[in-house]
């Protein structure tokens, strides 16, 4: 038997082993919307192609697919994704795929925006770690060291936001939709949303009337508006009492604009504490 041919036989067999030759190369990792695709990304490092399903711009509840993302989902090595219905059409390819699958949602967690909360965002980060090294055992300490490094930048957020909203002369907090829940929870604010957990539901006049009351009795001097949804209702809430408005941004994903410029979920969140401190009148 000529040496060539035992070469190519036990290359053969390699393939065989590792499912495909594709696996080989660089893993492709999908990621369902923005806070996800930037933890993978960071994690990844060059060993991954990470690719968000959610365009720039986009509001992510109820995420639908094109044919070719869902080929993409299909295809992928890993998908990093939010079940509990936050984007069913998401879930339902991955139940088709054969890709690794992480749903980083919490089983008994109720509202989806656990990623608002850094130390959440961080168990997040530390389970995409885990998916990739498994997908790819060869870049483990790199996608380790990546985590680390990126985890210890969340928890400096969440540093900066305790002792920044530690003295505040009040705690309510009007928002858009119902994003804020597990944040208000972690840093001892109330939050009151004019729509429920998906943005798109329109409140009925007896609830904008009712919080218009609680504004005004609260003292409440800013209803806050979002980047990816109209601020219409808010704006309306706010001529009625009275008050101001400024921007929260729930970080769903990032407009072209704000990727141009290097915004990411650290400096988003930074700008949030700024118009929470102002808002809340914070020492
Ligand atoms: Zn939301």
């Amino acid at each position: 038997v000529p040496r060539w041919t035992r070469a190519t036989v036990a290359i053969l067999l390699l393939g065989a082993a590792c499912g495909s030759s594709r696996k080989e190369g660089r893993l492709t990792v999908v990621a369902s919307f923005y806070p996800l695709y930037e933890a993978s990304s960071r994690i990844a490092g060059r060993a991954a192609t990470v690719v968000n399903l959610t365009p720039a711009g986009a509001e992510p509840h109820d995420l639908e697919l094109t044919s070719a993302q869902l080929d993409l989902i299909l295809d992928a090595d890993v998908v990093v994704y939010e079940g509990g219905g936050f984007q069913p059409a998401v879930e339902d390819a991955v139940a088709k795929s054969s890709a690794a699958k992480l749903d980083v949602l919490p089983r008994d967690a109720k509202d989806p925006h656990i990623w608002l909360d850094p130390m959440r965002m961080s168990a997040a980060a530390g389970a995409v770690q885990r998916a990739l090294s498994l997908a790819r055992p060869s870049e483990a300490a790199g996608f380790r060291e990546r985590e680390r490094a990126y985890s210890a930048e969340l928890a400096t957020l969440d540093r900066q936001l305790r002792d920044g909203l530690a003295h505040c002369a009040r705690t309510d907090v009007v928002t858009s939709h119902a994003a804020f829940g597990h944040f208000a929870a972690r840093y001892g604010l109330e939050q009151h949303p004019i729509s429920g957990i998906a943005p798109d539901v329109e409140p009925d006049p007896a609830k904008l009337a009712e919080l218009a009351d609680f504004v005004r009795s609260h003292g409440v001097t800013t209803i806050f508006t979002e980047t990816l949804v109209s601020p219409k209702v808010a704006q309306t809430l706010a001529r009625e009492a009275r008050v101001t408005t400024a921007v929260l941004d729930p970080l769903e994903g990032l407009t072209s604009d704000e990727i141009k410029a290097g915004a990411s979920y650290a400096s988003v969140t930074r700008e949030n504490l700024a118009e929470l401190r102002k808002a809340l009148d914070c020492q």
